[in-house]
């Protein structure tokens, strides 16, 4: 290969945090207000220019597993709730009408994710990617940045890596894994659309329990053409009444395209491919679905949505049977509830005959096992690959936000080391904040 020569060079440190926080997705925006509210001089880093991560910019939804999937009550509480009965009062999220799902609407997410990341103190650096990291060791010293401003160095005692992908663990030379532990075959992406002048009454039967996901008579329909060579293959197609707050809309959620979306390549041929199959499917619906008739496309999500990439090697890594088992811990910070949601190569979907019952995730499940002073939250925390497939929607990844960001801001206040911090004391903290950590909290 050839190569090109970058010469050293000295970067500006621009600024200097307790606590870092890489990514404003569900996990680390929560984590950013979460870190800032414990007192910790907080950074947020997010290479959009807004917070909320997938749910604005991969347009996905219904917000899942704030409630357990089964009935069992509200499982998620604390800072991710708060931000919730925000966006509900704005008219901008449907609580505890829908099952499990919480519809919600991205522009009123985004702009209350800015409200209460400043009113907690936290410092917002958007339109920022971090593409490198400074260690000395196993302690991560800070983060470069890219920007219409240069290269910037920020340094930070603690630094959370909540991209979702775990980058700066794995630029800090932590082990990780990816996808099914034999083949090595991560889920599908999907590029999220959204329909307007949609008749939702006659998109299938919305108020039959049987139908209000999956739309069972479209997805034979779209078989039928799959098998026929005339459509590419699909998933779902899920396009409930609750992906939306608005009548006449529906977030449809039925691309599925396979690849790695940490190689930027595979990241750009799957994009082109989906956009391809978003044209093919909407005409399709159009065609043969009478409530889509008249339905136009509006858009699609400002990226593909990405299910799974990197899993870090954490100090302990939840497993399924943790899962099926509901086994609690002496550090649990946060409780799951979601099935165990494979999307797999043939467009169907795995719960691996597993009823998950609202289950712990341990805060050792954060720690990257070669680092000192650094925490991973959100989808890439150490778990299985199907244990993943439950904690990975975004009602659990903000409860790991709060775990996070809490964390980090009690390791600041000594030298930075995240072993440090004791998990009673973390506990307690975020039982004071409202969160859920154990199933005597479900309400
Ligand atoms: C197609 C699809 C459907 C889904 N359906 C649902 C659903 O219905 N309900 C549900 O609850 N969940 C669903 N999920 C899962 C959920 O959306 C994600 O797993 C969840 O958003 C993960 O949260 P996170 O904070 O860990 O990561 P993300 O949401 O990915 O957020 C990471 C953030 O970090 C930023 N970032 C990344 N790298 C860098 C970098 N180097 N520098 C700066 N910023 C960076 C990103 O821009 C992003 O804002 C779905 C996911 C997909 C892909």
């Amino acid at each position: 290969m050839n190569i090109v020569h970058e010469p050293a060079r000295d970067i500006p440190v621009v600024d200097e945090a307790d606590v870092l926080v890489i990514g404003g997705g569900p996990a680390g925006m929560i984590a950013a207000i979460a870190a800032a509210r414990n007192g910790a001089r907080t950074i947020v880093v997010e290479r959009y220019g807004f917070l909320g991560g997938m749910a604005p910019n991969g347009l996905v939804g219904p917000i899942l597993a704030i409630y357990h999937w089964y009935g069992a009550g509200r499982i998620v509480g604390g800072i991710p709730w708060e931000m919730l009965k925000r966006m509900e009062a704005l008219g901008g999220a449907i609580l505890g009408k829908d099952g499990p799902h919480v519809s919600f609407d991205p522009e009123v997410l985004k702009y209350v994710a800015d409200q209460m990341t400043l009113e907690a103190g936290a410092e917002m650096r958007l339109h920022s990617t971090a593409t490198a990291v400074s260690c000395d060791g196993d302690r991560m010293n800070g983060v470069i940045l890219e920007s219409k401003s240069g290269r910037q160095a920020v340094v930070a005692k603690v630094i959370v890596d909540a991209t979702g992908d775990a980058d700066i663990a794995a630029w800090g030379g932590n082990a990780f894994e990816k996808g099914h532990p034999e083949t090595g075959a991560m889920q599908p992406m999907t590029l999220y659309f959204r329909l307007a002048n949609v008749n939702t009454e006659l998109m299938e039967n919305p108020n039959n329990p049987e139908t209000f996901y999956t739309m069972v008579e479209t997805r034979e329909l779209l078989q039928k053409a799959v098998d026929a060579g005339e459509l590419p293959l699909f998933g779902g197609p899920w396009a409930p009444k609750s992906s939306t707050v608005r009548d006449g809309e529906a977030g449809v959620n039925m691309v599925r395209v396979w690849g790695d979306a940490t190689d930027v390549l595979d990241l750009t041929r799957v994009e082109v491919t989906a956009r391809d199959h978003v044209q093919r499917f909407v005409k399709f619906l159009k065609a043969h679905v009478p409530g889509f008739k008249n339905c136009y496309l509006y858009d699609t999500a400002p990226q593909i949505g990405v299910r799974e990439t990197r899993r870090i090697c954490g100090d302990y890594q939840l497993t399924v049977d943790d899962i099926a088992q509901s086994r609690q811990f002496g550090d649990g910070i946060a409780l799951g509830g979601h099935i165990v949601d494979i999307h797999s190569l043939d467009g169907t979907t795995e719960q691996y005959g597993v009823r998950v019952e609202p289950y712990q995730i341990p805060y050792r499940s954060l720690l990257p096992t070669g680092m000192v002073n650094a925490i991973v939250t959100g989808r890439p925390i150490s778990a299985t690959h199907e244990a993943h497939a439950s904690l990975r929607v975004m009602g659990t990844c903000m409860a790991l936000g709060e775990a996070a960001g809490t964390a980090a801001a009690l390791a600041a206040r000594g030298s930075g080391l995240v072993r440090a911090v004791e998990t009673s004391a973390l506990v307690t903290q975020l039982k004071r904040q409202g969160a859920i950590v154990d199933t005597d909290g479900i309400q």
